[in-house]
């Protein structure tokens, strides 16, 4: 049912790397299904299929007009040959961003001395991590937090909320959650925006209300 491979490039984009100017790998494949999955076509039907070199090819053509790579999907570290592709771009002169679930701390681990900013969901509670995200992976979840808190690479932690998934006191448990582990960094609440297509029929998200929010320590962001 998985195909865990590079199935698009777009361009060019200047959202989605900090103060760089990017492209976008997108992967196909992942061991989550959240129930508000914004990249559904992505993850569990692309069918296309793009080779190591024909990246590196097309990085050849963009060597002077793009700084960096974002890796998103889909799961990027799941895709078998991601060290290899990182160290790559990387011996290109290229910056590499991943977005991701957190759920393979050991691939985050191997490529941490190619990675310049990591992206790092925070789906739900533990309590909720398994209704929201079909999966039992919210120990990896942390080892992957762990992991990034331990190392010099800039990262961020990011939670998309939806009214009906998580609760104000469920975005203030998570909060607690980071500041118990010292967390230090923006954190950014993504309020759900509709799609035409998701894995669970979700009736629209109420406005996210920033007053319900816990007075924290912590940079919290709203996107
Ligand atoms: S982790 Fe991301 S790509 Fe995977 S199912 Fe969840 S929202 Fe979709």
């Amino acid at each position: 049912m998985h195909n865990y491979n590079i199935c698009d490039i777009t361009p060019f984009t200047l959202q989605d790397f900090p103060d760089t100017i990017a492209c976008i790998i997108w992967f196909s494949g992942c061991n989550m299904l959240c129930s508000y999955c914004h990249n559904l076509d992505l993850v569990y039907e692309s069918e296309k299929r793009l080779s190591i070199e024909e990246v590196v090819t097309f990085l050849q053509t963009r060597k002077g007009k793009l700084e960096g790579v974002v890796f998103c999907g889909g799961e990027p570290t799941l895709y078998p040959e991601i060290l290899e592709l990182s160290q790559k771009i990387k011996s290109m002169g290229f910056k590499i961003k991943l977005d991701t679930n957190g759920s393979k701390p050991e691939v985050i681990h191997d490529l941490l001395p190619y990675l310049d900013f990591v992206a790092l969901d925070f789906k739900s509670t533990e309590l909720k991590f398994l209704e929201i995200t079909h999966s039992k992976l919210y120990s990896k979840f942390e080892e992957s937090l762990d992991l990034l808190l331990s190392s010099s690479v800039e990262f961020e932690v990011r939670t998309t909320y939806h009214s009906e998934l998580l609760s104000y006191e469920n975005i203030n448990e998570m909060i607690n959650f980071l500041e118990k582990k010292e967390y230090k960094k923006r954190y950014f609440i993504q309020p759900y925006i509709t799609q035409l297509r998701f894995i669970k029929e979700l009736p629209k998200s109420v406005v996210f209300d920033v007053s319900k929010i816990k007075l924290s320590t912590l940079k919290i962001g709203i996107r």
